[in-house]
């Protein structure tokens, strides 16, 4: 009460109020600009919220064009002009991609199968990648039916290369994943140790044998644009993925399309799993046109795969890419 009194009663020179106000004014004008760098610098680190550049409409426009190439059973013309495709966006992307090549033998003699590898360019050290994310490309053969497997190879394929698109506009994630798109994942006729997985089983037998660190873990995808989504992950998926997985449907409201298979699954998982490289399968196997000609592009939605992708997007960013 005191200090006000005398304030009051002390005539201030014009001077002095005019600097008083002009330091004032100084302040609060620093303080605000700090607040806003603070607010906004934690955002730019770590708060891009990556997961929302995927697009469900470019992806189901690759699926589209792949489909368009006719049916690409391992060792047809059509699965070379779908490397070439899935090759050429890759690389559109910023990725660099390795062609793995080998010959197997079949129930239809030897065949000829490429894995497409991609690994992120433009990086003088790279550091051995956290992730696999995986899909096949190849269709089932079938002599009786035109299989063109819009969502078994398609879908899968169009939203891995979609989400190397969006994994290229961020170079520090992409460098800590690697991308691989399987061959001959369809067995000639049942799975066994010798039939189907050819690509996986190669891909898995050459990671081995190079004495590499594995990978942390691996996402496989396969058969994810059913316009009526229900994921179905196979109960033997590693449970700590299932678990993180199930967490980024459910931060983005997605919980509802993500749930387990009442049966084990025989997949481009299973390979990668027995090496030691917890993989898990994003398949949605509830699709009456499996395996079917009505396995077309009607039957499929950019929203299933909008929303495989961003929660995947999602997962990568908050828990595959954080251990
Ligand atoms: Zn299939």
């Amino acid at each position: 009460m005191e200090t006000v009194g005398r304030l009051c009663q002390t005539p201030i020179p014009e001077q002095q109020i005019v600097k008083a106000f002009h330091r004032s004014a100084v302040k609060p004008a620093a303080i605000l600009l700090l607040i806003l760098f603070s607010s906004i610098a934690p955002i730019r680190a770590t708060e891009i919220k990556i997961w929302e550049e995927f697009s469900g409409e470019k992806a189901l426009a690759h699926v589209q064009r792949l489909v368009d190439l006719g049916p690409p059973p391992a060792g047809s013309d059509a699965i070379e002009k779908a490397r070439d495709y899935i090759e050429a966006q890759l690389r559109h992307s910023g990725w660099q991609v390795t062609r793995q090549a080998f010959t197997d033998d079949t129930p239809r003699g030897k065949i000829h199968f490429v894995n497409l590898i991609a690994r992120f360019s433009g990086d003088a050290h790279p550091t051995s990648p956290s992730l696999l994310l995986c899909s096949h490309y190849d269709t089932k053969l079938f002599d009786t039916i035109r299989f063109v497997g819009a969502n078994d190879g398609g879908s899968s394929t169009g939203l891995l290369l979609e989400l190397a698109r969006v994994l290229g506009q961020h170079p520090s994630e992409a460098r800590r994943v690697e991308l691989a798109f399987f061959d001959g994942e369809e067995a000639y006729e049942n799975f066994s140790g010798t039939d189907g997985l050819y690509g996986s089983r190669y891909f898995a037998k050459q990671l081995q044998g190079e004495g590499a660190k594995p990978f942390p873990g691996g996402i496989l995808f396969d058969m994810v644009g059913d316009r009526s989504l229900g994921i179905t992950l196979p109960p033997n998926s590693p449970s700590a993925l299932a678990h993180d997985l199930f967490a980024a449907a459910e931060a983005l409201k997605l919980r509802k399309y993500f749930s387990y298979l009442d049966r084990d699954l025989i997949d481009d998982h299973a390979p990668l799993n027995a090496i030691g490289v917890p993989t898990i399968d994003i398949i949605d196997f509830d699709y009456p046109w499996w395996h079917t000609a009505d396995d077309t592009m009607d039957k499929i939605s950019a929203q299933s795969l909008q929303i495989v992708g961003s929660v995947a997007l999602y997962y990568l960013v908050e828990f595959g890419l954080k251990r």
